[in-house]
């Protein structure tokens, strides 16, 4: 019970979103501007996956075997992301960093070149475009890497983002578009009602979101088929920048495997370059450890001798949202909206995302590429 005295906060609105990192975020800009009023709740802007992320759209060198529906998914969300990136560039006035030279995927060693030949050939038979490069042509497009990198595959069809940037700038196109936050947690949702949050107080409203991440589960009044279905997948991620603020010392995304282990390095315009990512389950846990920030300075010094001249600016870990099988869940569940579970690629997603909510809120079909991801799927 809130103490006697305190003021219970009780908003209104048409659409009530429990969660602000990208997905929130995104969804209630597009909200916002089709003309609804809406509110999201969060305790706490700026501690989810979103602001840990590395930022590649890069639908072709995630793929794997298996996820030929979500390559479709992705492939969509990648063909969507100009045309909404430009728009938000528009709406609040600040560049997000958008590039697309595309993914360079090189190998340590002969075994690590076989394992990249046999992932090509898959991502060929799905009609995505892919370079096999030998170990001086690697060097040419990326003349800082070790000669000692056996062979690569060049995947044009990547992109990457500087997601931090753009968080922050669908925040402000948010707000500028009239949409209202409110900072708190909410532990409880009501379809057609409205959420209740930690401190007591209620936003009414007949169209609830939940984009809450990794932390889905923690909510009372989801059913429990979604309850259930995300968990958090932790990943440590390295911030490095150049000492003079020099442009950075790739183009391309790198990935890297290096004796069997995996590695990316991205860039950013302004020298900084992300160095990622453990994949780990363990709970809830946000802690780095030496280990991790050993093991993927020790690979990516490997291909790319010039990192130990960086910077360490930052190790950081989040939480992505996994599910079993690794897409999102996106859709309509006992009268509440759902958009959450987008594990490794919720950053190349947001923009579809949005547009799928905003489909399902304007009572429409999203596209095709849905179908394989409603919250049905896990009944
Ligand atoms: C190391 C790492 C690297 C990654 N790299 C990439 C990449 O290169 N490309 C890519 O596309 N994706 C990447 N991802 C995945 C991507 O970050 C996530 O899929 C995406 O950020 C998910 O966005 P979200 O808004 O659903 O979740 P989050 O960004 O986690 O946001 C969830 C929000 O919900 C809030 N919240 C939690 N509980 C409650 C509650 N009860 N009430 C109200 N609010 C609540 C939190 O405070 C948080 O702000 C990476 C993730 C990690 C960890």
């Amino acid at each position: 019970m809130p103490a006697k005295g305190v003021l219970i906060l009780a908003v209104t609105a048409d659409v009530v979103i429990a969660g602000g990192g990208v997905i929130g975020t995104a969804i209630a800009w597009r909200a916002a501007m089709s003309g609804l009023d809406v509110v999201v709740v969060d305790p706490d802007i700026g501690d989810g996956a979103s602001l840990v992320a590395a930022g590649m759209l890069a639908p072709v060198s995630e793929s794997l075997f298996g996820e030929g529906e979500l390559l479709a998914l992705n492939l969509l969300a990648l063909r969507r992301f100009p045309e909404f990136a430009a728009e938000l560039e528009k709406a609040a006035g600040d560049e997000i960093g958008l590039r697309t030279e595309g993914t360079l995927a090189v190998a340590y060693d002969a075994g690590d070149y076989a394992a990249l030949l046999r992932l090509t050939s898959f991502r060929r038979s799905a009609g995505l475009e892919a370079e096999e490069l030998d170990s001086r042509a690697c060097r040419k497009l990326e003349p800082f890497l070790t000669p000692d990198v056996h062979g690569g595959v060049l995947f044009g069809g990547d992109w990457s983002v500087d997601n931090r940037r753009y968080a922050a700038a669908l925040r402000k196109a948010m707000l500028a578009a009239g949409a209202r936050t409110v900072r708190d947690r909410v532990t409880e949702v009501r379809p057609g009602v409205g959420v209740i949050t930690a401190s007591g107080a209620s936003v009414r409203s007949d169209q609830v979101v939940v984009a809450t991440g990794c932390w889905t589960g923690t909510i009372d009044g989801l059913p429990p088929q979604i309850r259930g279905a995300v968990r958090p997948v932790k990943g440590q991620l390295l911030r490095l920048r150049h000492p003079d603020r020099m442009p950075p010392v790739t183009t391309h995304t790198i990935r890297a495997t290096v004796r069997g282990a995996d590695i990316y390095l991205v860039p950013r315009a302004d020298g900084e370059m992300i160095i990622g990512a453990t994949q780990e389950e363990r709970g809830h846990d946000q802690t780095v450890t030496a280990g991790a920030v050993h093991d993927m300075l020790h690979d990516a010094m490997s291909v790319l001798p010039v990192t130990s001249e960086l910077i360490l600016a930052e190790t950081c870990a989040g939480l992505r949202p996994g599910t079993p099988d690794n897409g999102p869940i996106v859709g309509r569940a006992d009268g509440l909206l759902i958009a959450t579970g987008h594990y490794r690629n919720g950053i190349l997603m947001s923009a579809a995302t949005a547009d799928a909510v905003l489909a399902y809120l304007s009572g429409e079909r999203p596209e095709a590429e849905w179908n394989a991801f409603t919250p049905g799927r896990l009944a």
